[in-house]
């Protein structure tokens, strides 16, 4: 075991077996949009992250986040960081204690708008709007869960917020803790080459997106609708946004139900 952070972003372009130093200890690149990730396995982390248009943004130093191992905070010889549930059943849970120190530990370079979330099924439903609200943070700590979860008195405490995936169980709050980063890092200025593009697409009015087409203009008999093809931009505009609002009526009854009390508003 090490008990040196893991850390991402601008210092770690060059491949290393050696963990660096924390990053975001470094004065030179306070100000950036940082996550915070409590975890047992911070070897999972960037993981998907470190792909495409996130990884390019966190290489280009657009964002940084700090991997904390939780075993490092763990009591003990053994470090230990959980206990049996209290009155009886299975598993095992997160000790209150130790996850404290974690947090600490995180909050200490944390300033500003800063959530603290923990990734648990309990949690209010991950939406567009909450990684639209987290883009605007100056970061976030999340602890992600194992086991049969965190003693509840360290949320209590915290006043951590609780912020589900979907209504589904996980083995761990990591791909819970990806999935929302990636939907928020994408909403930071310059992650993505195209900043039109999240303005169109779902959700983001209130609707699903209309369907996309590419070349080839046939492929096996299907022909790309002839209005997409006809250069009307004002035409593709209202086809776009005719499609948008069906397919949001016929899949989403529960959006299109807000989007009309929105529109009559
Ligand atoms: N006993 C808990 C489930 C624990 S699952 C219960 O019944 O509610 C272990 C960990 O996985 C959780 O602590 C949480 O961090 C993570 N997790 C599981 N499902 C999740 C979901 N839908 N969204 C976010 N995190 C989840």
């Amino acid at each position: 075991m090490t008990d040196k952070p893991k850390s991402f972003g601008r210092k770690s372009i060059i491949a290393s077996m050696q963990p660096r130093e924390l990053m975001t200890q470094n004065p030179a690149l306070a100000g950036i949009w940082t996550a915070h990730i409590i975890t047992l396995f911070p070897q999972a982390f960037p993981g998907v992250l470190g792909e495409s248009l996130t990884g390019k943004a966190l290489k280009d130093g657009l964002w940084a986040l700090d991997a904390i191992d939780l075993r490092r905070f763990g009591v003990g010889k053994h470090r230990n960081v959980d206990d049996t549930p209290a009155g009886g059943g299975a598993g095992m849970v997160l000790r209150a204690d130790v996850v404290a120190d974690a947090l600490d530990h995180a909050q200490k370079t944390a300033r500003g708008n800063w959530p603290i979330v923990y990734l648990s099924p309990r949690g209010k439903r991950f939406d567009q709007a909450m990684a639209q609200s987290w883009s605007q943070a100056d970061g976030i700590t999340m602890l992600c869960g194992r086991f049969e979860g965190v003693d509840e008195r360290v949320l209590e405490d915290y006043a951590i917020q609780e912020v589900s995936l979907g209504d589904f169980v996980l083995t761990g709050g990591e791909i819970a803790a990806q999935a929302m980063i990636d939907a928020a890092v994408r909403l930071l200025p310059n992650v993505l080459g195209n900043q039109a593009s999240t303005e169109e697409e779902s959700f983001s009015n209130g609707l699903l997106e209309h369907p996309q087409y590419t070349k080839p203009a046939e492929w096996r008999g299907r022909a790309i609708p002839p209005v997409l093809m006809s250069g009307h931009h004002g035409e593709i505009e209202k086809w776009r946004r005719e499609m948008s609002e069906a397919i949001t009526q016929k899949r989403r009854p529960d959006l299109w139900r807000d989007y009309q009390a929105k529109k009559s508003k």
